[in-house]
C-alpha cells in the first residue's frame, strides 16, 4: 500500500465529520459567523429540522469579491490576525466551517460588503466550488445550506428526528441568544416561530426572556471572585428544578459552553437540597484570564479546558452553596403561586387560568449583567435583585441570615428525637405571641400533617414531615461533622427478611453504615440482623421500611457516587425514616418548637428531596384573593 495526500473534497468531508456533526453543528457555525460580522440582527430558518434547508441571513459587515471566494477554502480566517491563539476575540477562529458545509452539502453564501455598491455569490456543491457571480443581496449575509449530508451518506442515517434536530438547534441558539442579548435573534423551523428575542440593552431581559418569569422569581444571584477569575450569574432555588439538565447555561469568557465540569458542580453543591434525577436551572457567566483556558480543544468549541480545573470547581461549588445556605429559608414562589391559583375564584371557573403573580424583576432592572457584556465591562451589581416570593420580605430575610447551624443554638433545640413523642392531642391552639418571628404562630394542625401559622404578614403553612425531615438530616451532618453519629444499640438484634441480592448489597455497605450508626450482621441468607441504629432515629423507627429505602438507594447510586455523596444519600434517607410522619398529632408547643427550630436551620425551606417544606401567603395575596385589592 502507498502512502497517497488525499484530495482536498475528502479532507473536507473528513473534517467535517467533526465539525458538523449534526445540523445543530452547523448552525451553531453560522450563526457565530454573523456574529462574529457584527450583527445585530440574525435571522435563521430551517426546514425539516434542518435536514433539507437552514437559511441564515445577517446584517453584519458582509464580504466582498475576493473574500467571499477565500472564505469556503479550508483554514482560512479573517479572525487570526495576529495567529494568536491565546487572546482569541470572536466565537470562530479555526476557518474551517464553511469549507466543511461546503464539502458535504449544498451551500450557497450571498453577500454584500459594507459600503459595497455590489452583492455577490458562490455555490459550492459537494465540495465543488463555482464561481462567484454577482448577485442581487442588500447589506450583509445571507447562507442557504441545502441536503446537508447528500455527499456522505453514512452521516445522513445517523441523523434524529426531525423534532430532535429541531430542538438541538434551538438549544444552540438560545445559547447564544444569552450571551449576545444586543443581538435580535429569531428562529422559524418548517413557518412556525420557535424563537423571537428582540435585541436589548438590558441583559436581564434577555435572561427572563428565555429563561422564563418563574425563574426571575426564584433566582438566587451568584457573584464570586477568586484568584482573578470571576463568576456571576443566576442559579435557580433548589425548590425549583427539572427533570434535565438541560436549563443549565454556561459562559465562559461569553462563549457558551456545554462542559462536563458545571455538570458535576451544580450536582455536587446542590447535593443536599435536591434529590438525585432533578437539576436546577441556572445561568452563570465565568471570566477567566486567557491565559488560563484553552477554547481550542473541541472540534466545535463545545468544552473547554481550563489550566487548573480544581480552581475552577471549588469557585463555582462554593458560590452556588454559599447562595443556597444564604437562602436556605427560602421556598420557591412557584409553590406558594401555584397554591394562590388554585384558591383564586377564576381558577375553579376556568382551570387554565392562570396565579396572581408578582412583578418580574428581571425585567424592570437595568443594566443587570448578562454573560457577555457585564463582566467585560467590569459593571457593578445588577439592580435585580431575585424575591422568592411577593411575601418575603427584607426584614424576614434579615432574620434567616446569618444562619447559624442548629447545632450551635443548644437553647432553642428541642428535642428532635423520638417522633413518637410528639403524638400528643392538639388542636384548638392558643395564640402564642411569637407573630414575629419568621415563620410565625402556630395556629392550627390540619390533616394531622399541616401546621398553620400567623406570621406578621400573613400566614404560612408547613408540611410537618418534610420540615422535619430536613431538621433530622442537619443534626445528622452536624453530628457527623462532630463527634461521629450517636448509636442507639438494640437489646435484641432487629431480624430483617430481604431479597437474597439486597441483603449482599447492603452488606457490602456495612462498614459505611456502622459509621453511620447504623450497624448490621449477616444472618443467614437473605437475612440481616440490626445490631444498632443511629440515635436520631428514636426509639420506634420502622426498620423494615428504612431498610429497603436504604437497599432502593444503594441500588439506585450504588457505586456512581464519591463516599462523601453516598453518606450524604444515605443519611437524608434515614432522615425521612427518623421524622415526623404526617398523621401525628403536635401541640401548640410541638409545633411552635419545629417552627423556631426551622428557623434556626440551614436549608430549612426544602426538604431533603428539594420540595418545599412551607409556603407563605401574604396578607396582600389574600387580599387579592378576595378581591379587596
Ligand atoms: P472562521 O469563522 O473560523 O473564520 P469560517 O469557515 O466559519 O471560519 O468562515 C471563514 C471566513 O468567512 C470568516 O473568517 C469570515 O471572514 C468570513 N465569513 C463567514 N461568514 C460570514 C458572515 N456571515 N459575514 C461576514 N463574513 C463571514
Ligand atoms: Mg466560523
Amino acid at each position: 500500500m502507498r502512502i497517497r495526500h488525499l484530495p482536498e473534497t475528502l479532507i473536507n468531508q473528513i473534517a467535517a465529520g467533526e465539525v458538523i456533526e449534526r445540523p445543530f453543528a452547523a448552525v451553531k457555525e453560522l450563526v457565530e459567523n454573523a456574529i462574529d460580522a457584527g450583527a445585530s440582527r440574525i435571522d435563521i430558518s430551517l426546514r425539516d429540522g434542518g435536514k433539507s434547508l437552514i437559511v441564515i441571513s445577517d446584517n453584519g459587515c458582509g464580504m466582498g469579491q475576493e473574500d467571499l471566494e477565500a472564505a469556503v477554502e479550508r483554514h482560512a480566517t479573517s479572525k487570526l490576525p495576529e495567529n494568536d491563539l491565546v487572546h482569541i476575540e470572536h466565537m470562530g477562529f479555526r476557518g474551517e466551517a464553511l469549507a466543511s458545509i461546503g464539502a458535504v452539502a449544498r451551500l450557497k453564501i450571498m453577500s454584500r460588503e459594507q459600503g459595497a455598491a455590489e452583492s455577490f455569490e458562490i455555490n459550492v456543491e459537494g465540495g465543488k466550488k463555482g464561481d462567484v457571480m454577482p448577485s442581487a443581496h442588500p447589506l450583509g449575509t445571507q447562507i442557504e445550506v441545502r441536503d446537508l449530508f447528500f455527499a456522505t451518506p453514512a452521516r445522513l442515517k445517523f441523523l434524529k428526528s426531525e423534532r430532535s434536530e429541531y430542538m438541538a438547534v434551538k438549544d444552540v441558539i438560545t445559547r447564544l441568544a444569552m450571551a449576545f442579548p444586543q443581538i435580535a435573534f429569531s428562529l422559524t423551523h418548517d413557518e412556525k416561530v420557535g424563537l423571537k428575542l428582540p435585541a436589548t440593552q438590558d441583559a436581564s431581559s434577555r435572561l427572563s426572556a428565555i429563561m422564563g418569569k418563574e425563574f426571575g422569581e426564584n433566582a438566587m444571584k451568584i457573584e464570586a471572585e477568586r484568584e482573578g477569575l470571576t463568576l456571576s450569574g443566576y442559579a435557580g432555588l433548589p425548590t425549583l428544578h427539572r427533570g434535565t439538565a438541560q436549563h443549565q447555561y454556561l459562559f465562559v469568557n461569553g462563549r457558551p459552553v456545554k462542559d462536563k465540569l458545571l455538570t458535576g458542580c451544580v450536582r455536587a453543591a446542590y447535593a443536599d437540597v435536591l434529590h438525585g434525577g432533578r437539576h436546577p436551572l441556572l445561568a452563570l457567566s465565568l471570566h477567566v484570564p486567557p491565559e488560563e483556558v484553552d477554547v481550542n480543544v473541541h472540534p466545535q468549541k463545545a468544552e473547554v479546558r481550563f489550566r487548573d480545573p480544581g480552581l475552577v470547581r471549588g469557585l463555582i461549588i462554593s458560590a452556588l452553596k454559599k447562595a443556597i445556605h444564604e437562602h436556605g429559608g427560602a421556598a420557591s414562589s412557584s409553590v406558594s403561586m401555584q397554591a394562590l391559583g388554585r384558591f383564586s375564584p377564576e381558577h375553579s371557573a376556568s382551570a387554565g387560568a392562570s396565579a396572581p403573580s408578582p412583578s418580574l424583576p428581571l425585567t424592570r432592572s437595568q443594566g443587570a449583567p448578562v454573560p457577555m457584556s457585564y463582566a467585560r465591562s467590569g459593571s457593578g451589581a445588577p439592580a435585580y435583585m431575585p424575591s422568592y416570593n411577593s411575601a418575603m420580605h427584607d426584614s424576614q430575610m434579615a432574620v434567616f441570615e446569618p444562619i447559624t447551624p442548629a447545632h450551635s443554638q443548644g437553647s432553642l433545640a428541642v428535642d428532635m428525637a423520638p417522633a413518637a413523642r410528639f403524638e400528643a392531642e392538639a388542636n384548638e391552639i392558643q395564640e402564642v405571641r411569637s407573630d414575629n418571628f419568621p415563620l410565625g404562630s402556630a395556629r392550627a394542625q390540619l390533616h394531622q400533617n399541616y401546621i398553620v401559622a400567623q406570621t406578621s404578614q400573613g400566614l404560612v403553612i408547613v408540611d410537618q414531615h418534610a420540615a422535619h425531615e430536613r431538621l433530622v438530616y442537619e443534626r445528622f451532618k452536624a453530628q457527623m461533622e462532630e463527634r461521629g453519629i450517636e448509636k442507639q444499640g438494640l437489646l435484641s438484634p432487629e431480624i430483617i427478611e430481604l431479597e437474597e441480592r439486597d441483603a449482599a448489597r447492603l452488606l457490602k455497605h456495612s462498614e459505611a453504615l456502622a459509621k453511620l450508626g447504623l450497624e448490621i450482621e449477616p444472618f443467614g441468607a437473605g437475612a440481616i440482623a440490626v445490631q444498632s441504629l443511629p440515635a436520631l432515629l428514636g426509639d420506634k423507627p420502622n426498620l423494615q421500611g428504612l431498610i429497603n429505602d436504604l437497599v432502593d438507594e444503594l441500588a439506585e447510586h450504588g457505586n456512581a457516587l464519591s463516599l462523601e455523596e453516598r453518606l450524604n444519600h444515605i443519611l437524608s434517607t434515614m432522615a425521612c425514616h427518623g421524622s415526623i410522619r404526617s398523621g401525628r398529632r403536635m401541640n401548640a408547643d410541638e409545633m411552635n418548637a419545629l417552627l423556631r427550630q426551622m428557623e434556626q436551620t440551614p436549608l430549612s425551606g426544602q426538604c431533603n428531596h428539594g420540595r418545599p417544606t412551607y409556603i407563605e401567603l401574604s396578607l396582600a395575596d389574600i387580599e387579592k384573593l378576595f378581591g379587596r385589592r
